[in-house]
């Protein structure tokens, strides 16, 4: 299923791309995030990241291949750190960028308990997703957890792993409910993977006990 995908004709946004690449660099430094990138097969992105705009040209081949050398060249766990500090930032920046779409969904997430504003507030977040970038996400729910299902997923593309690798997706999640709740945090475990042979990436999110 996964191995049909083109995934040089899959996109995130540039914009999505260039938060990658610069938070990255906060990590490593400038001649760090040189190497990685040479690393990678990624050498046309030194000095030159993508321009701050929200079209799809970030191919989910680049993703890939970053988060791939990253793993390689700082283990699973500097992997984990970055791509959880990635995803934040992502997240953050996002707020700033989509201030009209963040103040909808916060409107809509008024009403109800904490629980039933953050299923509220993660099915508009997956539209957002789908519609903006060539990621696929859908959510559902049981009674302790929330389940951000990744249909087609640009942190697995091309790679294989013994372990969950799409920790970028569990620390969007965990910015994501940040904000919802006000400055809290849960515990966002990646648990299906589409590197580990999954047919789709799972990240369940654990709901709070009252
Ligand atoms: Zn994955």
């Amino acid at each position: 299923m996964s191995s049909a995908h083109n995934f040089d004709e899959l996109f995130y946004p540039n914009r999505w791309g260039r938060i990658i690449l610069t938070s990255a660099e906060e990590i490593v430094g400038e001649k760090g995030m040189a190497a990685l990138l040479n690393m990678a097969g990624l050498s046309k992105y030194i000095g030159n990241y993508p321009p701050d705009n929200m079209k799809k040209e970030f191919s989910f081949s680049d993703v890939g291949k970053l988060q791939q050398a990253f793993w390689d060249m700082y283990g699973p766990r500097g992997a984990r750190v970055f791509a959880t500090r990635a995803g934040e930032q992502s997240f953050n920046d996002g707020l700033k960028s989509f201030g009209s779409i963040a103040k909808a969904a916060q409107a809509s997430m008024k009403i109800g308990s904490l629980e039933k504003r953050m299923s509220v507030g993660l099915g508009i977040f997956a539209k957002f997703f789908n519609t903006v970038s060539d990621q696929k996400v859908h959510v559902t729910e049981d009674e302790q957890n929330w389940y951000w299902h990744i249909e087609v997923c640009p942190m697995c593309a091309g790679r294989t792993s013994d372990r969950p690798v799409c920790h970028l997706a569990a620390g969007v999640l965990q910015a994501a409910y940040a904000w919802a709740s006000g400055g809290q945090r849960i515990r966002v475990t990646p648990t299906e993977c589409i590197a580990m042979g999954a047919p789709e990436g799972i990240v369940a999110m654990e709901k709070p006990t009252e």
